[in-house]
């Protein structure tokens, strides 16, 4: 039964994956007129949160801009967010984070 409930959840994930990739790419044909609603798979929270950045991010960034956002997120990883000890006392995002916010802070 847990295999059949976890198949769900993946086949929810990627189909809401499909569909926001289809509905993003609809309304870049009249962006005044036309609004895409993202579909989130609530059954996987993180995969959920996951997507609703996807799709936000496939919106609202100019497309020249996503191959620098992409190195610069892995540059980040590796430099200042590190798995082990995220430099959390210098990051620029300490601000909006909640790892950070809820006193788990690192130097
Ligand atoms: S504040 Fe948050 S984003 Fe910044 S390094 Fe720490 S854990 Fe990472």
């Amino acid at each position: 039964m847990f295999g059949f409930a976890s198949a769900l959840t993946t086949l929810a994930v990627a189909s809401c994956r499909v569909y926001n990739d289809w509905i993003a790419e609809f309304c870049q044909t009249d962006r005044r007129r036309l609004v895409g609603v993202a579909a989130l798979p609530l059954q996987d929270p993180r995969g959920a949160a996951a997507e609703a950045v996807q799709a936000v991010l496939q919106v609202a960034l100019p497309e020249e801009g996503v191959y620098a956002l992409h190195v610069n997120l892995i540059r980040f990883g590796r430099q200042i967010c590190l798995p082990s000890e995220p430099l959390c006392v210098v990051c620029p995002l300490n601000d909006l984070c909640e790892h950070f916010q809820h006193g788990r802070r690192r130097v």
